[in-house]
């Protein structure tokens, strides 16, 4: 069986600007980065802008394995099926992190069959957006300790410093750090931190900002630290913005590239579902609404994660109605939630998949709990048996939900035809009643407790006492209306990674929270979760290298 890189090296890719044409883009609209990637010119946004909307589908999955369950690649797949069927769909993704690609999961342009490319380019520096990301929240760091060293005019209080330095790798020796050691000249000695840039609140400005007027606005209410009087310290009071400003203005832009049946894909922004909002540019989003019938777009981990948050903090911030939600499950993953060993996911075993399905259960609940239509559908894998199929199958013909086998990593778009019809069945006979699953007038506590509840399923939340004080403090400072990014491990719908399944009779543990302000959005730290990742012991980056001609192996 041939590697996903394998097969994305064998592609024949066609220019892109033959990609945009079929969307009806002129090449004056497009900046080039080669001839297989290109921008959007802020001038396309102004031309097509006032057209209707296609229809808004939007795929997410049940609590994964490690290994990732298939949703970029469904993702893929399914616009390549539509494509197939002669219907007008593009596809909206997230840019991949360095983090994951050196780590355990790897890249993140699908897989298979189904794959968006220049894969390597796109999983490497791709248009350089997370490195300006990455330069304008450093820019804002190495301000902040300069304005201290030249003397705190704003009378900056170094021990309640919130801006973090950040870096897209994962780094665990950059958590915690000193800056400022040395002489006089070399600044003020204090403790510092990394977080990974797409857990930054940069990153997810970029994603939650219309135009370039948002993106300022929002740059400039970055809380950075908190003064001698305990009042917050902004990004705009540092004089930051504009500077930050320039480095983002190309990486503002959304990135057009083409799947391996020449479909468009809007890739653009790459915020973490576990520890960051999990969703692609809601700039990217709306563009590709314009520009075709079907926009098929994904969120990240599972529903619990980057769905919950796709629907109650971008489509509510960014007035957008996803018209279906495709929910990916795979028979591997259910019998990992079934307590079947990572080695052992490849044997039938019906016994751990009727324990697990619980897990998918849950989810389908609780996506009809936004009102929108569902469709569930098996990322088919080789190892899975025809009584595994059925099992599923039944399950969800039980359930009253709708259902459709997957093979696009097999078969590409061929393999997407079935998911593709059951799509645009329940796109043309059911109706979307989206509504966030909380308002914007419940208390910050009453939020997190309906997330808690309503969707992990837990019993209740508890709270470190200095994340309740800080949660508070939120309140008073007037930023109770804003929604909750709550920050939980991805393997569990509660926030201890080892119950699987669909946990029971546990509570949500609130460890920290902090604002970010220029998102929009007040950010609850649960369990371990971490906004540095790690590496594990044989990570990724063991396997990968590039010989003379430049061919890359060992990325997938
Ligand atoms: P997600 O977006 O849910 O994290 P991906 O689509 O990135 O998952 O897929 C994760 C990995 O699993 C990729 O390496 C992909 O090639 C592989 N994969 C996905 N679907 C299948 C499948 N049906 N059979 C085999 N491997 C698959
Ligand atoms: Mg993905």
């Amino acid at each position: 069986m041939k590697t996903d890189i394998e097969i994305a090296q064998e592609a024949t890719m066609i220019p892109i600007k033959e990609v945009a044409a079929s969307y009806g883009i002129a090449e004056d609209d497009l900046e080039l980065y080669g001839k297989y990637k290109a921008k959007l010119s802020d001038e396309l946004w102004e031309q097509v802008k006032d057209r209707p909307d296609g229809k808004l589908v939007l795929v997410t999955a049940i609590n994964p394995t490690p290994a990732g369950e298939g949703k970029t690649t469904t993702t893929v797949g399914l616009g390549q099926a539509f494509g197939k069927m002669g219907k007008k769909a593009i596809i909206a993704l997230r840019e991949p992190s360095l983090g994951p690609c050196f780590g355990i999961k790897g890249g993140a342009a699908g897989g298979g069959y189904a794959q968006v490319v220049p894969m390597e380019d796109l999983n490497l520096h791709f248009t350089g957006d997370f490195h300006a990301i990455t330069s304008a929240n450093n820019l804002l760091s190495a301000l902040l300790d300069n304005h201290i060293h030249q003397g705190n005019a704003l009378g900056i209080d170094t021990r309640q410093i919130l801006w973090k330095r950040c870096l897209d790798m994962n780094d665990r020796a950059l958590r915690n750090i000193v800056v400022g050691l040395g002489s006089k000249a070399e600044g003020f000695v204090r403790e510092d931190h990394f977080v990974i840039t797409v857990a930054s609140e940069i990153m997810a400005i970029l994603c939650l900002a219309d135009d370039m007027n948002d993106l300022k606005e929002r740059l400039g209410r970055i809380i950075v630290a908190y003064n001698y009087s305990g009042e917050p310290v902004t990004a705009a009071q540092l004089n930051a913005v504009g500077a930050m400003a320039a480095l983002l203005k190309d990486a503002l832009k959304p990135n057009l590239i083409q799947t391996l049946e020449h479909t468009g894909a809007i890739v653009h922004g790459g915020p973490f579902a576990n520890i960051a909002h999990g969703c692609n540019s809601v700039r990217a989003t709306k563009t590709a609404l314009k520009l075709a019938d079907v926009v098929v777009t994904e969120a990240g981990f599972g529903a619990d994660l980057g769905a919950e948050k796709f629907l109650d903090i971008k489509c509510r911030k960014a007035s957008l109605k996803p018209d279906a939600i495709v929910l990916v499950a795979t028979v591997r993953a259910l019998k990992y939630n079934g307590g079947v060993p990572k080695d052992q996911l490849k044997d039938e075993n019906l016994e751990a998949l009727k324990k697990g399905i619980v897990n998918l259960e849950k989810h389908i609940e609780n996506m009809q709990k936004y009102g929108v239509p569902v469709v569930v559908t098996l990322n088919s894998f080789v190892t899975d048996t025809e009584n595994e199929y059925q099992f599923v199958k039944n399950f969800c013909e039980e359930k009253g939900c709708e259902f459709a086998l997957s093979q696009v990593w097999e078969k590409g778009g061929e393999g997407g035809i079935q998911l593709a019809e059951k799509v645009l069945e329940t796109l043309e006979n059911k109706t979307s009643h989206f509504a966030p699953i909380y308002p914007d007038d419940m208390s910050l506590e009453d939020k997190i407790s309906t997330v808690a509840r309503e969707i992990y399923g837990a019993d209740g939340v508890t709270y470190a006492p200095s994340a309740l004080k800080s949660i508070r403090k939120f309140e008073e400072m007037g930023f109770g209306s804003l929604p909750v990014c709550m920050a939980k491990t991805q393997y569990s719908l509660s926030d201890d990674q080892t119950k699987l399944g669909r946990p029971q009779g546990f509570e949500i543990n609130v460890r920290d929270a902090y604002v970010s302000a220029g998102a929009g959005f007040v950010v609850v730290l649960t369990g371990a979760i971490m906004t540095m990742p790690g590496l594990p012991k044989k990570p990724a980056a063991d396997s990968i290298d590039v010989n003379n001609e430049g061919v890359i192996t060992g990325l997938f």
